[in-house]
């Protein structure tokens, strides 16, 4: 019996009901979709490494027994630890001790004699520094049938490691696969066009299946283990690849969308942004600036993303495109995600853009009913010609007249879908999305996909860098004397808490650090307190005094993370430095270095922290360049918890890796757009991948909302 891609798996050998149902619920449910669930490493089980061969600290893989006695679980007495299993292996060269926590589930299984595979870190047990040991290492136990050479899935080759699907182990899973692939018939349709196979000398999709499953002997283990093999890279390619072409024949559908073309050239345009320019804006400013009006110009919408560092000047960007928009005789509206920065938008909005005499509105929630409906019926007018605000702006009630441009601030802190439901407010409007967080290019265009990407890549001049230094909680004393010093210079500075009220977690609190240090420590300046719990009203009047400068101290939670602009303050200290995100400091950090004046961040964390924290606050002390920390970032943290999960960029690929994979992101994209200049060619290739795989088409679907 011959096996096709479109069998479904609960016919498999070795796949039960129970099974069937398990990988159902992964989304495997054709001998296609079980083919597509890779090994995510794989061991080298034709040279084993020999015990007595073991470098410490480094992973290996070893064969061997169990040595005499077996593995036995040590309980401790009372609650709190859990049992270990102990059990030493040999192999001919020495012997290998091994422990298990957690590991009572082994107890019985580990006989004398018993053969078995064990993968894992070998180094030196702290407490007998000469004996090397392995914790919590992977094993498998092998029988004696299997050792049999020629036909073993388990040794004598590269083995594939599964990710287990529920108690579907990795071992159960290699099993089943390498029994499909034994009786497939071998057709796999490959929808990559034959001509970009042939110019990356990838193998076809049939063949890079079965060796990244399977792959023969002489493949290189390393190589398979960064994932660099051809038959991976060609996987990894055709996702890239068929997620790219979606968006470039998203872009060429949108290019055919009627739009509105605004003038911008003519004398009047020019007056107007003379006019509201408060200073000479800088060469990336201008730089961009002239991008998005080569958008505003087009018969069709623009959807731009600027990205630019904090403090870089995006806010006068965005104002001078409404500027655009509103000479033309429309409307545009500017999302930002707290109230807070709402706010501030608000307020520059109207000092910058006074001169032009524009109506501009502000609307965030818990405004007053009578304030509220009257901003409702003059944005429905088209009186209203900048409307500012937070998620509000998305409510059905908000109906503009005539809205033109759609400008989203640090947009990552909004959905997809939130994006698209202010767009929908308007005509295809021209879209600016705005972000801080320096994201590498490459990964840009994937995760924006189909926007186009304007950079400021400059600060304004005249800013000297912000010192930043590493204090503990026993210099403190020094760090407010210096406050004092800087305060009275006339100066004023944030002190950051990572949360508002006390807890179990003994962190030190906003509230309760804000009594002390007005009370205690500042008695004689003015200290202020502003964090997400405080009404709106009593949120803006402190921000308001600490604007005009009549509150020196600003105790603050993370509220004041994105966008707050008050240029005059010099310092920033940030307790609990450990406890926050790189990116979340470096935004905190923002808030600063935004005058003439030298500012300065000090980030008080404990001498002895370790790992990524420590490698946090290292980072934050020795560079300031946004695009270096975010790069930073994401290795720490991986794409997916860098981006978020309401990102759909993670989400569409299955075996791809960005931030790994960039470098044939880039291929992909540049091949996808080439083919996309070909309709007609693009959408054949489009249709013999839907025909492919239905995940390919779910995927499809995410591309298009974007
Ligand atoms: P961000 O890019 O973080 O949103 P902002 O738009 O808030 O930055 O600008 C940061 C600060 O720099 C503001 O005080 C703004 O007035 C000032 N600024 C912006 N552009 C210039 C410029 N060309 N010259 C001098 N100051 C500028
Ligand atoms: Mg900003």
């Amino acid at each position: 019996m011959t096996i096709a891609l479109s069998n479904p798996v609960k016919f498999l050998r070795g796949v039960g009901p129970q099974r069937a149902a398990l990988l159902e619920e992964r989304g495997i449910i054709t001998v296609a979709d079980l083919l597509s669930y890779l090994p995510f490493r794989y061991e080298d089980r034709i040279r084993f490494t020999k015990i007595a061969d073991i470098v410490p600290g480094e992973v290996c893989t070893v064969f061997g027994e169990v040595s005499a006695g077996g593995g036995n679980v040590v309980r401790f007495r009372g609650g709190g630890r859990p049992p270990v299993f102990h059990v030493t292996i040999r192999d001919g060269s020495g012997q290998l001790h091994a422990k298990f926590f957690h590991g009572a589930y082994l107890d019985g299984r580990l006989k004398e004699g018993q053969r078995l595979v064990m993968h894992g870190k070998a180094d030196f047990d702290p407490l007998r520094p000469n004996r090397c040991e392995m914790v919590n290492p992977e094993i498998e136990l092998i029988s004696a049938a299997e050792e049999s050479p020629g036909d073993s899935t388990e040794v004598g080759r590269i083995v594939p490691v599964y990710e287990a699907i529920g108690n579907i182990s990795s071992r159960m899973l290699r099993r089943i696969i390498y029994a499909v692939l034994r009786d497939f018939d071998g057709n796999v349709p490959d929808p990559l066009p034959a001509e970009i196979r042939d110019r990356y000398r990838f193998p076809t999709r049939r063949d890079a299946l079965l060796y990244s499953h399977f792959p023969p002997k002489e493949e290189s283990v390393e190589q398979l283990n960064t994932f660099r093999s051809p038959a991976q890279s060609r996987l990894i390619f055709e996702e890239f690849f068929y997620y790219q072409l979606a968006l470039a024949l998203r872009r060429l559908r949108e290019h055919r969308v009627q739009g509105i073309a605004m003038r911008v050239r003519e004398d009047d345009i020019r007056e107007a942004l003379k006019r509201i320019l408060p200073f000479k804006p800088t060469a990336a400013q201008k730089k961009v600036l002239a991008e998005i009006a080569a958008d505003l110009e087009k018969p069709f919408p623009m959807h731009r993303l600027l990205e630019g560092d904090v403090g870089s000047g995006k806010t006068i960007v965005a104002l001078e495109a409404a500027t655009i928009a509103i000479e033309n005789g429309y409307q545009a509206a500017l999302m930002a995600p707290t109230e807070i920065l709402a706010a501030q938008h608000y307020l520059s909005a109207r000092r910058i853009l006074a001169p032009a005499g524009y109506a501009i509105d502000l609307l965030v929630a818990g405004q007053k009913r009578s304030e509220r409906d009257e901003i409702l019926a003059q944005v429905e007018s088209g009186e209203t010609k900048l409307l500012v605000g937070t998620h509000a702006l998305l409510e059905d009630p908000v109906k503009f007249a005539k809205l033109g441009l759609v400008i989203v601030d640090e947009q990552h802190r909004f959905g997809v879908l939130q994006r698209k439901r202010l767009i929908e407010k308007g005509a295809s409007p021209h879209v600016l999305v705005m972000t801080a967080t320096p994201i590498p290019r490459t990964l840009a265009l994937t995760l924006y996909g189909d926007l186009d990407i304007s950079v400021i890549d400059q600060l304004p001049p005249g800013r000297t860098p912000i010192e930043t230094r590493w204090a503990t909680e026993s210099q403190l004393a020094g760090v407010w004397e210096f406050l004092r010093r800087q305060i009275a210079v006339g100066r004023q500075a944030y002190v950051l808490y990572p949360v508002i009220e006390e807890s179990k977690q003994e962190l030190k609190a906003a509230t309760a650090e804000y009594e002390r240090l007005a009370t205690a420590v500042f008695p004689k300046l003015h200290v202020g307190l502003l964090h997400g719990r405080l009404k709106n009203d009593e949120k803006d009047s402190v921000m308001e005094r600490f604007r005009r400068a009549e509150l020196d101290i600003l105790v603050a939670t993370t509220v004041i993370e994105v966008g707050v602009d008050v240029p005059n303050a010099t310092v920033m200290v940030i307790e609990h430095a450990e406890r926050f995100g790189l990116a979340q400091l470096h935004q905190l950090r923002g808030r600063i270095g935004r005058g003439r004046e030298k500012s300065s961040c000090i980030l008080v964390a404990p001498k002895n922290i370790t790992g990524d924290a420590l490698e946090r606050i290292e980072t934050m002390v020795a560079t300031s360049n946004g695009f270096e920390i975010a790069e930073r970032d994401l290795k720490l943290r991986g794409p997916g918890e860098f981006f978020g999960t309401r990102q759909h960029g993670d989400a569409a690929f299955a075996f791809a890796q960005p931030l790994r994979d960039r470098e044939l992101l880039e291929f992909a994209r540049r091949e996808a757009f080439a083919l996309a200049e070909n309709p007609a060619r693009a959408q054949q290739v489009v249709a013999e991948i839907e025909k492919v795989s239905p995940a390919w088409r779910k995927r499809y679907q995410l591309a298009q909302v974007g």
